[in-house]
């Protein structure tokens, strides 16, 4: 075995217990360490491995054993068993003694344990297990005494020491392809990619070298996007290790995961200010007035001393497992509100609370006597100031997650009494700068707006601001500071412009127009219910883009009248391994049983490019957009087809389902997946035809619609996808995403194509791009041909509302100018000219 691996066996016959199972929440919250239990079969209690009793319990209900390595176990027989002081154990080994794997250690009486009520789950804890983690532990099953259980790192595995003593070790080199470089989300993928693996890896860059496990000394690295970095591992799995990072690093980060980007409205006021006003830049717009409070990240004052390393070592441990508590639960309810960029945002914090680098400069300082919150404080704030000093803006940006974590640790460490600040009804929140923590423990109901003296429009506040529909602006300035608390203010975060000082005038004019937003809002609400037919008498079908089957429910309470698009790959995005069939089933059929009897349309897998799944590691593309992905993938791996194909004819009533086909070019994939489609449904006894549809989001298929509308069912366009490779303009590309247009005359021209394509053979078009979403392209959709709108749930309300103030012959009228335009600002111009009452609505 080599010295950077130890494997530790069954130390007794019975079922193992994951450690967080263990009732007792001193193990289960892993005060005392990682670890795992069994619940005996009988009564013997056996050395998980070599080693030497270093501590025998007075009452003999546990031991400490010592591994050659270093690493320290703690042995405990059954739980509160100390208060039987002795009765019902013997000892068989002495403190000092050194014993084989195997050998018995403590023999126990498990009808003197039941007699006396005691359980007699038994734990194996890691004492020192933030120099050995666990590289692989075993499933919960029946073991023997013997079996494997654990394989730990037996050295601390970003050591030089580690890589000097290694057996195996490996190189290579990447080309790093997420968009921005290793912020903080990339790396905490590779953090979290390399896991399983016990080999010690280093990223080196320009001289520099860092623990890739950590993601801040990989942030402090400064790699940029399309910088090569050179891998180092060793240790046992090297090879492995080497390939599961470069895989990783190679992986192009999805678009919801790629830097915030900021949003097309993000500008700084140009209007001349009157005195009392405060320009700053757009993070999220809307219009707001309320009263100004301040936010405070109360956290108490901070003593530099400790009380002592184990009890400050301890706290420590205990505010970060809490922190860990609170952002996955921050990750589930995210994921479960369907809002994937704020689970992202939380997934990535995760992984900074768990960094080992930080964990050991702050345990570093506990060790020279200063209290655990002096010592994450220290610590957290060099790894921002690393940060910060490399000169890169977003991993600069970046440092604000990290005080994220500082502040959530700290906080748990001052207790409850470090409460979040009370905040007036319509507050308008002032700070120098907010942290997603901060935001998501705020009372949304009272937060009218946000205006921060710092940050910018690409901060995760100003992602999550927007998710929530909050007017923020951010980098106001210092000037900040002199606006007082309580005063009434006015955000208007359309045009970058906070009001300190509003005349009885604009006042006035501001609450009639957020009334009058309010009211337009509240009347589409009171009519979502009811369908949308344009003034001459045309249906058209607005449907839902979902997630998940949250979303299908607030989607349904919003008016959706059928789900258009269900996102398969969105339901998978936040596990390890691929979903099981069973489970997709249940997934699907949640969703069909939210929309109490409504259609929907189930796309297939479409991952590749843009989209990424860590259990279905990609090979790197050069050019992954135009790459393997979509059902290109699901057609060379049919398996994944097979599986979803099969999950999805088990729905009841099969009826409410409709598939469809992403990315698809030509004729012969959409037969290649009918015949799998059928074969499947063969061998399931299924005799319903289920229709099949397929997206038209590339150009081929625009193109070519005539030919696929003889086999597809229906048609539904992609203009996310269709508009960028229309254009040529990469959909994750900031600096192209103001010109990214999908009412650009070459993309109309396409849809047209498809509509005719469609009506040549009876189908229907319908659309679940984002351009469904936006009021102002629904005239010239419809006018095209499309019959069905599949748009965010948000919106639905407001899409009927238009649809049913406007008439087609007017629509087609405009769609036919429209074609003959040369640019998408032009399209834009016609539509706001025809329909002036419009143009507000999409400003
Ligand atoms: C599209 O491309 O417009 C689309 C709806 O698919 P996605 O955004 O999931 O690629
Ligand atoms: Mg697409």
């Amino acid at each position: 075995m080599s010295d950077l691996h130890l494997t530790l066996a069954a130390f007794a016959n019975g079922r193992v217990v994951p450690i967080e199972a263990v009732p007792d929440p001193v193990f289960a919250g892993r005060l005392l360490g990682d670890g795992v239990a069994i619940d005996p079969a009988d009564g013997v209690l056996r050395a998980p491995c070599d080693g030497r009793v270093v501590l025998l319990h007075a009452c003999q209900h546990a031991c400490t054993l010592e591994t050659a390595q270093g690493v320290r176990l703690l042995l405990h027989v059954g739980l509160d068993t100390v208060l039987l002081k002795g009765e019902g154990f013997v000892a068989r080994v002495a403190e000092g003694e050194r014993v084989r794997a195997g050998q018995a250690l403590i023999e126990f009486d498990l009808a003197v344990l039941a007699r006396r009520g005691k359980p007699a789950l038994t734990m194996l804890v890691i004492e020192n297990g933030d120099l050995h983690p666990v590289a692989w532990r075993a499933e919960a099953r029946t073991v023997a005494s013997g079996d494997p259980l654990l394989k730990l790192v037996a050295a601390d595995a970003g050591t030089q020491a580690a890589a000097a003593v290694s057996d195996e070790s490996a190189e290579g080199w990447a080309v790093v392809r997420h968009a921005g470089g290793l912020h903080a989300r990339p790396s905490a993928l590779l953090a979290h990619a390399l896991k399983p693996h016990a080999a010690a890896v280093e990223l080196h860059l320009g001289g520099k070298r860092a623990n890739a496990r950590s993601a801040t000394a990989v942030m402090g690295l400064a790699v940029a996007e399309n910088d090569e970095v050179r891998i180092s591992a060793s240790g046992p799995d090297a090879g492995d290790a080497l390939e599961a990072a470069i895989t990783a690093l190679e992986t192009v980060s999805a678009a919801a995961h790629a830097p915030a980007q900021p949003p097309a409205t993000a500008r700084v006021a140009v209007r001349s200010l009157a005195p009392g006003q405060l320009a700053g830049v757009v993070a999220s717009p809307g219009l707001a007035l309320g009263v100004g409070a301040r936010f405070d990240h109360a956290i108490g004052e901070i003593r530099e001393s400790g009380e002592g390393e184990v009890l400050e070592r301890r706290a420590l441990e205990a505010a970060l497992h809490a922190v860990v508590g609170d952002i996955e639960a921050a990750v589930a309810e995210a994921r479960r509100r369907g809002l994937t960029d704020q689970a992202d945002i939380f997934s990535a914090h995760h992984a900074l609370a768990e960094d080992p680098s930080l964990v050991a400069q702050a345990d570093a300082l506990i060790a020279a006597g200063k209290s655990a919150a002096f010592a994450w404080r220290t610590a957290a704030e060099a790894q921002c100031q690393a940060l910060v000093a490399t000169g890169n803006p977003l991993l600069a940006g970046r440092a604000n997650d990290l005080r994220d974590i500082e502040r959530q640790v700290l906080r748990k460490l001052a207790g409850d009494a470090a409460a979040l600040p009370q905040l007036p009804p319509n507050a308008v929140l002032f700070a120098d700068d907010l942290v997603p923590s901060d935001f998501a423990a705020l009372e949304r109901a009272h937060v009218a707006a946000i205006v921060t003296s710092q940050g910018g429009p690409t901060s995760h506040v100003a992602i999550l601001a927007r998710a929530q529909g909050i007017p923020a602006l951010v980098a106001i300035g210092p000037q900040l500071a002199e606006v007082a608390a309580g005063s009434v203010v006015i955000v208007d975060a359309d045009n970058g412009v906070l009001d300190s000082r509003p005349t009885p005038e604009s006042l006035a004019a501001t609450r009639a127009e957020i009334e009058r937003r309010g009211a337009a809002r509240a009347q589409a609400l009171t009519q979502a219910g009811a369908s949308a037919v344009t003034t001459d008498g045309v249906r058209i079908e607005v449907a839902a883009n979902i997630a998940n089957a949250a979303d299908a429910r607030e989607a349904v309470r919003l008016g959706a009248e059928a789900v258009g698009l269900l996102r398969t790959e969105l339901l998978f995005l936040d596990r390890d391994t691929a979903p099981t069939e069973a489970e997709q089933r249940a997934d699907y059929q949640a969703v069909v049983d939210a929309l109490e009897g409504r259609s929907a349309i189930i796309r297939t897998l479409d991952v590749g490019a843009d989209k990424s799944l860590a259990y279905l590691p990609m090979p790197a593309e050069e050019n992954p957009a135009l790459g393997l992905r979509g059902i290109r993938l699901c057609l060379a791996r049919e398996a994944l087809l097979v599986e979803q194909l099969r999950a999805i004819l088990a729905v009841r009533p099969l009826s409410a389902v409709k598939i469809m086909l992403p990315m698809v070019s030509d004729l012969a994939e959409i037969a290649a997946t009918r015949e799998v489609l059928d074969r499947v449904a063969r061998e399931m006894g299924v005799t319903e035809r289920v229709e099949l549809g397929v997206m038209i989001e590339t150009p081929a298929a625009a193109v070519l619609a005539d030919q696929l509308a003889q086999q597809a069912d229906f048609f539904s366009v992609g203009t996310n996808d269709l508009t960028q490779y229309a254009l040529c303009m990469d959909r994750v590309n900031p600096a192209l995403a103001a010109r990214l247009d999908g009412l650009h005359p070459a993309v109309l021209r396409l849809m047209a194509q498809a509509a005719e394509g469609a009506a040549r053979h009876g189908k229907w078009l319908g659309v679940c791009g984002a351009m469904a979403s936006d009021p102002l392209a629904v005239p010239l959709l419809i006018g095209l041909g499309v019959t069905e709108l599949s748009a965010s749930p948000a919106v639905i309300p407001e899409i009927k509302a238009v649809v049913r103030r406007i008439g087609l012959a007017e629509c087609r009228a405009a769609a036919q100018a429209a074609l003959q335009l040369s640019s998408a600002e032009a399209v834009r111009a016609l539509v706001k000219q025809t329909w002036p009452w419009l143009a507000p609505a999409a400003a």
